[in-house]
């Protein structure tokens, strides 16, 4: 078994952080690599050190002195290694780094120094070999990556250091010069390094047991969700469901390797664990719905018009949205008429004149306008082997009073979306989640 562990900000953000690290990687050997980001926020009211680190640059881009915030940034960091009784000379690195602040250095340079010092510390700490994200994580001008060469350097690193501490967020690009992802990039890193080093599973330890059924801030101590597969995970997340973000989930989705979201404060927390497919469930095992997730201020443009043929009216629809730049979420058929549900945002300014195309171009006989609709989305994979699913997901919201106003259904039946009013939206939710999951 290999494992690679990425630990996020909140696991790092202070020696009593490190502490339950040192505990979660030394209770299993096969945690061969271990990914570390920036030291987060220790509080509410505290200050991640990528924060402080951008706030510097912008100081020294506006010939404004930094050395206030750079004072508290080498203040965190002393203050770790002190606790933790290392020998790490940090003070020599932040005088490097005081040296070069100026308004040339190179914002992803400075950023990048969070994670490298919080690795550094963190490698001493665990006894892992420090390898350098500028050494390994091979990044091309695009931002997309080298796997090839990341993966050979991390195999040939691992055969004379079997225990490594990479720092997220931050790559080499040709010629050397360091880059930085987009924000929250320690996660992308370590699955990364999970696909480099052909590991069995990826864990991500945040300040979360895993991926909960519903929003918590709708439905009071939502469950975690247990297992999840990654397709499931990406119509959750498309729905708007809080979850890592698709860049991150990708690598690793793609070589088939599962990951696992735990939590560092409750590591007896099994988290969620993703997969890329759940194979001998009985129906009976689990709830048949995985999770609900939902987003509010969606369009209903329903269009009539008698004879209609379907494609080439769909056509020219599609090709009027296109033009105004609406991805089209749903479409739902009449025998005269088709509906299609796009999100109002998108939609914006443009809601008369596209209405008014559609009227012309198709020549229909009425268009009318559901203004204020929220998607509320009941995924799960054994919904499509359970006859009688959408009737009882009917039957419980109609009994709360919530309006239905347009159904979608996947093709593969991995999902159920429900179209209701936003001032229903939060009813929907909590109404789902009581029938069926909690
Ligand atoms: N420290 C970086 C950030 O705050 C990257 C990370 O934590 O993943 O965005």
């Amino acid at each position: 078994m290999f494992k690679v562990a990425k630990f996020g900000g909140s696991s790092v953000s202070s020696a009593a952080q490190f502490e339950k690290v040192k505990k979660i990687v030394s209770s299993d050997p096969s945690r061969h690599i271990v990914v570390i980001s920036a030291a987060g926020k220790r509080s509410s009211d505290d200050h991640k050190l990528t924060d402080l680190l951008y706030l510097c640059h912008a100081h020294l881009t506006y010939g404004v002195s930094c050395n206030d915030i750079f004072k508290a940034i080498c203040e965190r960091f002393i203050e770790i290694r002190d606790a933790l009784h290392l020998d790490y000379k940090i003070e020599d690195e932040l005088e490097n780094l005081k040296a070069k602040l100026n308004k040339d250095i190179s914002v992803d340079y400075l950023v990048s120094r969070g994670e490298y010092l919080t690795s550094r510390l963190m490698a001493e700490y665990l006894g892992y070999f420090f390898l350098d994200a500028s050494d390994c994580i091979f990044m091309n001008f695009d931002g997309s990556f080298d796997s090839e060469k990341i993966g050979s350097t991390i195999k040939a690193i691992l055969k004379d250091h079997p225990n490594i501490v990479i720092p997220g967020f931050y790559g080499s690009l040709p010629g050397g010069k360091i880059r930085v992802m987009s924000r929250g990039g320690s996660d992308i890193t370590g699955s990364i390094a999970a696909v480099a080093a052909g590991a069995d599973i990826y864990e991500n330890w945040t300040d979360v047991s895993g991926i909960l059924m519903a929003d918590p801030r709708i439905v009071s101590n939502p469950k975690p969700i247990p297992r999840i597969t990654y397709a499931e995970l990406r119509e959750l997340a498309f729905m708007g469901a809080s979850v890592l973000h698709e860049e991150s989930v990708q690598p690793v989705k793609e070589a088939g390797i599962a990951l696992n979201i735990r939590n560092t404060n409750i590591p007896e927390d099994e988290g969620t664990m993703i997969v890329p497919s759940i194979g001998g469930e009985k129906l009976s095992d689990e709830r048949f719905i995985t999770g609900i997730a939902g987003r509010r201020n969606f369009d209903i443009i329903t269009v009539r018009k008698h004879n209609m043929n379907v494609n080439q009216s769909l056509r020219q629809a599609l090709e009027i949205f296109d033009a105004y730049k609406v991805n089209v979420e749903h479409i739902t058929l009449g025998l005269d008429s088709f509906a299609v549900v796009a999100s109002a945002f998108q939609i914006g300014e443009g809601l008369y004149n596209i209405c008014s195309e559609l009227q012309k171009t198709l020549r229909a006989s009425d268009v009318q306008i559901q203004e204020g609709i929220a998607l509320v989305a009941a995924v799960g994979r054994k919904m499509s082997f359970r006859p009688g699913i959408s009737g009882k997901l009917f039957r419980a919201l109609g009994q709360e009073g919530v309006n239905i106003r347009t159904i979608a259904q996947g093709s593969d039946e991995l999902s159920i979306i429900l179209g209701v009013d936003n001032s229903q939206y939060e009813s929907a939710v909590r109404v789902l989640y009581d029938s069926f999951a909690g």
